[in-house]
């Protein structure tokens, strides 16, 4: 079974006007579709992979044959950060509440405080890359961020952090550039109007069990 591109949860314009429409068609339509058929490309010749959840490839990448292990971890890591990506946003946004908003309030302070270590951590990543508040082995929240398409779920030696992301923001130029051009602070200021916090509320909640 190939990967495939999932539709948006939302139309192209519904983020509008923290992201424009445009980004989002080429983001999702042009970016994501690549990774997605750059991963289905590296794995076509690799039957025994091709069932693997992607999840369960970008968790094992030492177990991918070292020929397409770079294509593996940039595109599947690609594919995977963008799905959840798309997921955590929401037009109008919401709020985060109850042991979620509680556990920021202890490891932060407060909402805005960790909102600003966020983003922090997205305007010092030279380059290409995410920002994460992951929960960590420990079980407790923290931000990190990772280069180009790195997750924290390929572990320490991989992404250079470890843990599991419950937010994820992209940071490469193609996320904001046609609306943002070089002010990556704006558009990090910006996206905390269109977070779904719902959704990572239930990923707080299955990285707590
Ligand atoms: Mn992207």
């Amino acid at each position: 079974m190939a990967h495939q591109l999932p539709s948006l949860p939302y139309a192209t314009n519904a983020l509008e006007p923290y992201i424009d429409t445009m980004t989002m068609e080429i983001h999702h339509g042009k970016h994501h579709g690549a990774y997605v058929t750059n991963l289905n490309n590296a794995l076509a010749n690799y039957a025994d992979l091709q069932d693997k959840t992607i999840e369960a490839l970008l968790t094992a990448l030492h177990n991918v044959p070292e020929a397409i292990r770079t294509a593996v971890r940039n595109n599947g890591g690609g594919h995977y950060n963008h799905t959840m990506f798309w997921q955590q946003l929401k037009p109008g946004g919401s709020a985060p509440s109850g042991q979620l908003l509680d556990a920021i309030n202890s490891a932060f302070n407060s909402l805005d405080n960790f909102k600003d270590v966020f983003n922090k951590a997205g305007l010092a990543r030279f380059g290409s890359g995410w920002a994460w508040l992951i929960v960590g082995t420990d079980k407790k929240l923290a931000v990190v961020s990772t280069a180009n398409q790195d997750n924290p779920i390929m572990g320490k030696e991989i992404a250079g952090v470890e843990g599991t992301p419950i937010l994820g923001v992209d940071v490469w130029e193609h996320a904001y550039y046609l609306k943002y051009q070089n002010r990556r602070a704006d558009y990090l200021g910006a996206i905390w109007n269109v977070i779904n916090w719902d959704d990572v509320a239930a990923r707080f909640a299955a990285a707590m069990q």
